[in-house]
């Protein structure tokens, strides 16, 4: 009944007959007749609410499993899923609503009065809420409407949600992704990373973005495996959910976390079969010392709300540390020079991808999106990338962290490497300054591992690896990096906070 939809028809057939199974476990769990029965009837709760096929239906919510009901039942709907991060403030959320311009917003009752002036100023016509516990009139509301919902006919080309990208710089864009994007990604993974309806994936990422929702929960629902979903990262809800669990999905934190908590054992983690990581750079000091701990060496990816998944780490084969694997089949990635020509192996260069798992634009932005994703459909992630000689691929930086400093090209990752391989360095983040001689001036803040560190050791490690040029011109030493929920390092804040740095 749900071959009309591309997308829900693909997250759905593999459950087909399976509705007493467990899908989820915690969160008073769900099988996967109810789950899909309660997508259904918020499906025919939107329908019923005038949500019409195209439609945005925005939800700021906290991490439940009515809120991964939601998103299913808005895309039967026919409906585009918008959710936005539970921290955006009413100005923020202002600025997604009247961007986005949806029929209804989501949001949790506890917040519902602040976030008035921001419905009242977009004219969002509909206002419904959804708390925690998955109470609210969302709820009250669909829980009247009954299950067996057909859901509203999709083509492969349509588009199923809108992702606002984390805005490292400038206004946040809305990422348009259509069925066949999510589908395709989705199906792609689930063969690579060789997932079967025997899996337990542990669920301990945020829904309102790519990983958490569309890798994790869409790789899971596309083979009819399992998934322990927990509200937010717990160490000791993971520890407790690793020895009936087989897959983890994280972020490089999840991982350092994991590590530092004595634990973290061979015996602890016997019953898992694969660590998946991405979103942000994972040191190869934790893939070592992962494999060191457990046995299992973590499988690196790379990706992101544009494109879905472009490249992994192989599940046979070497997973080699520091690099993000080779291109997924069916994505093609290629390095190139500010021509255009592709580089040879070990050159750095700019990171274009193609294929069905890229988004179809920016949302009302024909502009940005003509600049980035060119018309033969590559687009420029401005991720910067080297590949060696065996194909794999490396990150660098983002071309927009890329340094010029007295004219010269510097590469943060670079001297990252150097710095974080002193056993007294916990991490470090290379940033750019505006200097009256340089332009722009190397400058690293570091996290010590411990107090023995000096500014002299990570000067004289610089001098002795690195050309001048890529040398700090101030080393500063802090207790810990600002950090967004997805465990990536906000250089924009940092740049912000020592703009005067050399003034
Ligand atoms: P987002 O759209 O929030 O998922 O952010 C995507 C960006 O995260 C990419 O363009 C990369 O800069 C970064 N990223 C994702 N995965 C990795 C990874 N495994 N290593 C390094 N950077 C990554």
């Amino acid at each position: 009944m749900y071959e009309d939809n591309h997308l829900v028809a693909r997250l759905r057939a593999a459950s087909v007959g399976r509705e007493d199974d467990v899908f989820v476990q915690g969160q008073g769990g769900r099988t996967f007749g109810a789950f899909f029965a309660n997508a259904e009837r918020y499906a025919a709760l939107l329908v019923a609410r005038g949500v019409v096929p195209g439609d945005r239906v925005a939800v700021q919510v906290n991490k439940s499993l009515a809120a991964l009901e939601l998103y299913i039942g808005t895309v039967m709907a026919g409906a585009v899923f918008l959710p936005l991060n539970p921290d955006y403030t009413s100005s923020e959320v202002a600025y997604f609503l009247q961007d986005a311009t949806p029929h209804l917003f989501v949001v949790d009752p506890l917040r519902e009065a602040e976030m008035q002036s921001a419905v009242d100023a977009a004219a969002v016509r509909d206002v419904l809420t959804l708390d925690s516990a998955g109470g609210g009139t969302l709820n009250d509301a669909a829980i009247t409407m009954p299950a067996g919902f057909h859901p509203v006919p999709r083509d492969a080309d349509d588009l199923a949600a809108i992702l606002y990208t984390s805005g490292t710089t400038g206004r946040s864009k809305g990422a348009m992704l259509t069925h066949r994007a999510l589908a395709s990604n989705a199906e792609t993974l689930v063969n690579y990373w060789r997932f079967t309806p025997d899996d337990v994936l542990i669920h301990a990422l945020p829904i309102f973005h790519t990983h958490g929702l569309f890798v994790a929960t869409n790789v899971v629902l596309m083979v009819g495996a399992a998934m322990v979903f927990l509200s937010k990262f717990d160490l000791d809800a993971i520890f407790a959910a690793m020895p009936t669990a087989t897959t983890l999905m994280g972020v490089p934190t999840f991982y350092t976390r994991l590590l530092d908590d004595p634990r973290l054992t061979k015996g602890s983690t016997q019953n898992m079969r694969l660590f998946i990581s991405g979103s942000a750079p994972l040191l190869a000091q934790t893939h070592t010392g992962w494999t060191a701990r457990t046995g299992h060496e973590i499988l690196e990816r790379y990706g992101m709300t544009e494109t879905n998944m472009n490249t992994s780490n192989p599940y046979e084969g070497a997973r080699k540390p520091g690099t993000v694997g080779l291109p997924l089949p069916g994505v093609e990635v290629k390095i190139v020079d500010d021509n255009g020509a592709e580089v040879g192996a070990n050159q750095i260069g700019s990171i274009e991808v193609r294929g069905d798992n890229v988004f179809a634009g920016y949302w009302q932005m024909p502009d940005k999106t003509a600049e980035e994703l060119r018309e033969n459909g590559w687009f420029i992630t401005g991720d910067l990338g080297v590949r060696d000689e065996d194909g794999y691929i490396s990150i660098v930086g983002r071309s927009k962290d890329l340094i010029i400093s007295g004219g010269f090209n510097v590469y943060p990752k670079e001297v990252e490497s150097v710095i974080d391989d002193l056993p007294n360095v916990l991490e470090s983040a290379v940033i750019g300054l505006p200097h009256p001689d340089f332009g722009e001036a190397v400058v690293v803040v570091v996290v010590a591992r411990n107090p023995a560190l000096t500014i002299d050791v990570i000067n004289t490690v610089t001098a002795d690896n690195l050309a001048r040029f890529k040398c700090p011109k101030r080393v500063l030493i802090v207790e810990s990096l600002p950090r967004n929920t997805m465990g990536k390092v906000q250089k924009k804040a940092l740049r912000t906070e020592y703009a005067n740095l050399f003034a």
